[in-house]
C-alpha cells in the first residue's frame, strides 16, 4: 500500500496573525519557577494548550480552504510575545539564566482513579483533538525534547537567514518540523497489524501483590467505564467489552513464587524491577503457556488478555537487556503490550504516588487506567506519536508519554480506521480477482468493486469512517461473491459428473440395446432360416 500526500503551503494573513497574538496575551501566564531544562528559575509564561487549540479550531477555517485535511500550524512567535532571544543564548552559555524569558504550552491533568494532578507545563506544540497540530518554533527549550527554539537554533549555529546557505538550512529546518508531524501523527505506521473485528474483548486481570500498603482498596485502582468509552471512541463500528477481574497473587501460589523469584537483586541504575522476561515466558503461549490459567478465549471476537499487578515498595516490571536494565527506556516500566498479553505494573507507592512528591498530594496516586489504554493501544497497532521527533509527544493522545492524557487522538483514531480499510480495500480487491469473471455472479462482482471505488473516493476525502462503512460492505459483498462462486462450482461438478454418469448410462443402455437387437437379429437369422418352407420340387 502506498500512500500519495498533497501539501499546500498557506502563510497566515496579518489580521490572522494579530488577532492570534492578541488572544495569546489575553491567556498568558507568567510564573517564575524553576524551570527543569535549564535546572534554574526562569520567568515562564505560560499559555493553555487546549485554549490555544481551540482558538486556532475555530479560526482555522480563515486559512484553509478545504475541510478535510491535516492542518499543520508553524508560527514563529518572536518578538510578538516573550520568548528567548539571541541575546538570551548568550546570557544562557553564560549561565546568567534569571534573564531568560521562554514561553510554553501548558495542561494540567488529573488521574481519573486515584486522584493525582499532573501539571504539564513544559511544551512548545500542541494539537489532537481534531486534525490540527500546532508548533511553536519560537517555544522553549523544553526538558522534554532538549530542543531548541527556531532563535536559538539560528543563533548556535550561526546561521545568517539572509544568505544562501541560510535559506537552505531554514528550509530543511521547518522539513524536519513538517516530517515529524506527518510521519509521527498524520500518517504513522503501526507497532502490530490492525485486527479488524466486529467485537473486542478487553478481559483485565488485576491482581494485588502488596505486602507493605493495603490502601487503596484494590478495586479503586481502575475505572472499567472509562477504558470501555475511551475504546468505543477508537472502534466506533464495533462492540467493545471490557471485564474487570481482582485477585490476590496467593491465590496462585506458583505464580506468587515466580513473582518472588523474578525479583531483581540490580541496584544497576537504582533499578527496583521485577524482570519481565520469566514471568512473559510462564505466561505466554509459545513459553509454557499459563495465561490460558487465567484467561478464557472467546471465540468470535477479539481477545486482549491484559494482566496488570500492583508489586509492593517501588517495584515495577524492567527489561534486562545483558548486563542493563532496559538500556533505553527508562529502568523500570508500567506496561508493555506484547502482542499476544498486555503487562503491567504499578507499585504501591505509585496507587499513593502523591505522599511521597514535592509538594505532597496527600492519598493522591496513579492508577491502572491510563496504562491499560495506552497498552490497549498498541495491542490494537497504534505506535509512540514521538517515534520519529520528540516534538509530537505534546500531543492529546494518551499514546503520548508527556502528557497525562486519556483521550486518543483524532490522528489515533484516523491511523486504525486507515489501517482497517487498507486492509479491506486489499482483501477484497484480491478476492475479487481471484473469483475471476463469471456472468452468474457479475451482479456480485460488479457491486463490490462500486463499494470499492466508494471506499476509495472516501478515503481520499478523508471521510475514513465512510471508507469503513463502505469497504466492510464491500467485503461482505466480495465473501457472497466467494460463496456463490464456490457453489457454483460445486454445482458444474455434480453437473458434469452427472452428465457423465448420463452419458455413461446412455451409452450403456445403448449398447445393450443393439446387443439384445443383433442376438435378436441372430436368433431370427437361425429360426428364420429354420422356417423357410423347403422348395416343392
Ligand atoms: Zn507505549
Amino acid at each position: 500500500m502506498r500512500y500519495y500526500l498533497n501539501y499546500e503551503i498557506t502563510f497566515a494573513s496579518k489580521d490572522f496573525e494579530n488577532s492570534f497574538v492578541e488572544y495569546l496575551k489575553s491567556i498568558g501566564i507568567s510564573e517564575n519557577l524553576n524551570n527543569p531544562f535549564f535546572k534554574a528559575n526562569t520567568t515562564n509564561l505560560f499559555y493553555s494548550a487546549d485554549l490555544v487549540e481551540a482558538w486556532l479550531g475555530k479560526h482555522i477555517s480563515e486559512l484553509n480552504s478545504t475541510h478535510n485535511v491535516y492542518t499543520l500550524l508553524l508560527a514563529n512567535l518572536t518578538g510578538h510575545v516573550p520568548s528567548v532571544t539571541s541575546k538570551q543564548y548568550d546570557a544562557y552559555l553564560n549561565k546568567s539564566i534569571s534573564e531568560l524569558t521562554p514561553h510554553y504550552y501548558n495542561v494540567t491533568y488529573v488521574d481519573y482513579d486515584l486522584g493525582m494532578k499532573v501539571k504539564r507545563r513544559w511544551m512548545t506544540s500542541w494539537g489532537g483533538r481534531g486534525r490540527l497540530y500546532y508548533i511553536d518554533l519560537s517555544a522553549g527549550p523544553s526538558n522534554i525534547t532538549r530542543q531548541f527554539p527556531l532563535q536559538w537554533a539560528v543563533k548556535s549555529n550561526n546561521i545568517d537567514l539572509g544568505s544562501t546557505y541560510g535559506i537552505k538550512w531554514l528550509t530543511q529546518f521547518l522539513s524536519d518540523c513538517i516530517y515529524g508531524a506527518v510521519e509521527g501523527l498524520f500518517t504513522p505506521d503501526f507497532i502490530y497489524p490492525p485486527r479488524l473485528s466486529k467485537k473486542y474483548l478487553v478481559d483485565i486481570l488485576v491482581i494485588d501483590n502488596r505486602t507493605d500498603l493495603k490502601t487503596p482498596q484494590i478495586d479503586m485502582t481502575l475505572n472499567r467505564s472509562i477504558i470501555k468509552s475511551e475504546l468505543e471512541r477508537l472502534l466506533p463500528f464495533a462492540e467493545v467489552r471490557v471485564n474487570t477481574r481482582f485477585m490476590n497473587v496467593t491465590e496462585s501460589p506458583e505464580l506468587t513464587s515466580l513473582v518472588i523469584n523474578s525479583k531483581s537483586p540490580t541496584r544497576r541504575r537504582n533499578a527496583t524491577v521485577v524482570d519481565l522476561r520469566p514471568i512473559y515466558y510462564w505466561l505466554s503461549e509459545n513459553g509454557e503457556g499459563h495465561a490460558k490459567d487465567f484467561f478464557n478465549k472467546t471465540v468470535d471476537i477479539l481477545n486482549i488478555p491484559v494482566m496488570a499487578f500492583i508489586f509492593t515498595g517501588e517495584y515495577q516490571f524492567g527489561f534486562t537487556f545483558k548486563e542493563d536494565v532496559e538500556y533505553m527506556c527508562p529502568q523500570s516500566i508500567w506496561g508493555v503490550a506484547l502482542g499476544d498479553l498486555v503487562l503491567v505494573s504499578h507499585s504501591s507507592r505509585d496507587l499513593v504516588r502523591g505522599n511521597f512528591t514535592e509538594p505532597k498530594q496527600p492519598k493522591k496516586g496513579f492508577g491502572l487506567t491510563h496504562t491499560i489504554l495506552h497498552e490497549v493501544g498498541h495491542m490494537l497497532g497504534l505506535v509512540h506519536p514521538f517515534r520519529v521527533d520528540p516534538t509530537q509527544d505534546f500531543v492529546a493522545s494518551v499514546m503520548a508519554y508527556y502528557p497525562y492524557e486519556y483521550r486518543f487522538s483524532q490522528f489515533d483514531v484516523d491511523a486504525l480506521i486507515r489501517g482497517y480499510v487498507d486492509l479491506l480495500i486489499m482483501g477484497s480487491t484480491a478476492e475479487i480477482e481471484e473469483c475471476g469473471v463469471n456472468p452468474l455472479t457479475y451482479w456480485l462482482s460488479s457491486s463490490a468493486k462500486k463499494r470499492l471505488e466508494d471506499a476509495e473516493r472516501y478515503y481520499e476525502n478523508m471521510n475514513y469512517m465512510e471508507a469503513l462503512i463502505a469497504s466492510m460492505e464491500a467485503k461482505n459483498l466480495t465473501s457472497m461473491l466467494s460463496e456463490w462462486n464456490q457453489l457454483l462450482l460445486k454445482l458444474s461438478r455434480i453437473l458434469i459428473v452427472i452428465i457423465i454418469a448420463a452419458g455413461c448410462t446412455v451409452v450403456v443402455v445403448l449398447g445393450l440395446y443393439l446387443l439384445h437387437r443383433k442376438r435378436q437379429n441372430q436368433a431370427c437369422h437361425v429360426n428364420c432360416s429354420n422356417e423357410i418352407p423347403k422348395p416343392i420340387w
